[in-house]
């Protein structure tokens, strides 16, 4: 393309504009997303994608869903946002649906998961004084090292992240941290003023860690013991990206407290929700939390159809099935490409693939992705991750991961790793 018909490339443009104008928070894959629809997305120059990322589980149910489009359309011609000040048509049912679906006598609705996060940390920290009798101001939270919880202040205060934290202290404390998936140093970490262990059933930002198996009924017999409240955050877990409605269920374990965003905004909205049992949720009493969009009508009849979706579609269980098929596929291109991915893991449709550091980052594989046709997005530098809506076919898996296939391959050529390992590929 010559210099004059680039300028009017629409593609440069919406990049630049951004990278222009924008804070440079983001370092976006160059991609310019122009529409979507299910498990597919076009670019402003109508070259189709596989969606392979899904928001990061934010679009669980494929972009725009009919039916719940159906459903924010029927409410944006009734009322959109009134605030909590009074009462709507829709909170009600979307509250009762998603008390019955996680097992929960309340929920607490917020936008963000960041937001659900606060509001966690502030029912454990008030459940700890007045409850469990700690001295206020002394309560402590235990978090695990390589957790992602959001980015406000007060979370990325706790990550063990640099990235995340350096230079946006002061961070005002209250919280200790223990090695994931290691029992032995949760007990090392606990004092009498701990009130809660805040943690993710999967690891995802950290790289799609799944705990050993057996750590979460020690941690839920010994928070139990100890009279700690077991919070979970299934922020990007929960609603079925695991194969279950949430991943506790896996453990054979049932939390104090559950944490849902991302999916729970049904790929429309931002809507989060803290869900417990009144002898946890009890501490919150009028004027004590709140959020001005949290729970509006229009959010909650998006959430709301989005569950109803999940369980008459049927989503869940086929996220099951179809993430065994894709992690058997992906574990056959690990052994053809040997020794360019370290490892394939996670559950349901929710995958990390480790990328051998000595071979290439897991950017450089994303990006070549990308212009294949399939998006994904690395977390760190080793993992590309693969979470595509649950509403995904078993023949756009196959699509993408021969694209991926091609990728590896196209690697594995120019490192020349088969004279070191003395293998040729196969056709
Ligand atoms: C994404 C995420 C959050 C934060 O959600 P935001 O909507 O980005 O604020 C919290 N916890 C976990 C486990 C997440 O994956």
């Amino acid at each position: 393309m010559d210099a004059s018909s680039s300028n009017k490339n629409p593609v440069i443009d919406h990049v630049a504009q951004e990278a222009r104008f924008g804070a440079r928070n983001y370092a976006p894959v160059p991609v310019v997303v122009d529409h979507a629809k299910d498990c597919l997305v076009w670019d402003v120059d109508g070259r189709e994608y596989i969606d392979m990322m899904s928001a990061y589980s934010a679009v669980s149910h494929g972009h725009l869903h009919p039916r719940i489009v159906a459903a924010a359309e029927a409410q944006l011609k009734k009322v959109a946002v009134m605030s909590r000040a009074y009462y709507s048509t829709t909170l009600g049912p979307f509250v009762q649906k998603l008390s019955e679906v996680t097992g929960f006598e309340r929920v607490l609705p917020m936008n963000t998961g960041a937001e659900a996060v606060e509001t966690a940390i502030k029912c454990a920290r008030r459940w700890g004084h007045r409850i469990k009798g700690i001295p206020d101001g002394q309560q402590k939270i235990l978090v695990a090292r390589g957790n992602f919880h959001g980015r406000t202040s007060t979370i990325i205060g706790f990550s063990s992240e640099q990235e995340y934290r350096t230079g946006f202290g002061p961070f005002d404390g209250g919280f200790q941290h223990f090695d994931y998936g290691d029992m032995a140093s949760v007990k090392a970490a606990a004092t009498a003023n701990t009130c809660a262990v805040l943690i993710e059933p999967i690891q995802g930002e950290a790289g799609v860690l799944v705990p050993p198996p057996g750590f979460f009924q020690e941690l839920r017999a010994w928070c139990t013991e100890n009279n700690v409240l077991l919070i979970d955050d299934e922020v990007q877990a929960g609603l079925g990206r695991t194969g279950k409605w949430f991943a506790f269920q896996h453990e054979g374990i049932r939390p104090d407290a559950l944490i849902l965003g991302k999916a729970l905004g049904a790929g429309l909205l931002p809507v989060s929700a803290f869900c417990a049992d009144d002898k946890v949720m009890q501490v919150f009493t009028p004027n004590s939390h709140g959020s001005t969009f949290g729970g509006n009508a229009l959010a909650a009849a998006v959430a709301l159809e989005g569950l109803k979706v999940l369980e008459e579609e049927k989503l869940i269980e086929q996220c099951a099935e179809k993430g065994e098929y894709l992690f058997k596929r992906l574990r056959e291109i690990q052994s053809e490409v040997a020794p360019l991915i370290r490892g394939v893991r996670g559950r349901g449709l929710w995958v990390g693939v480790d990328i051998e550091p000595s071979c290439t980052t897991a950017r450089d594989l994303v990006e070549r992705l990308a212009k294949g046709g399939v998006l994904s997005k690395e977390t760190h530098e080793t993992v590309i991750r693969f979470a595509p809506p649950l509403t995904i076919t078993y023949e756009l898996i196959d699509k993408a991961v021969d694209i991926f296939r091609g990728v590896c391959q196209q690697k594995y050529r120019e490192l020349d790793l088969g004279r070191k390992t003395n293998t040729v590929l196969p056709a």
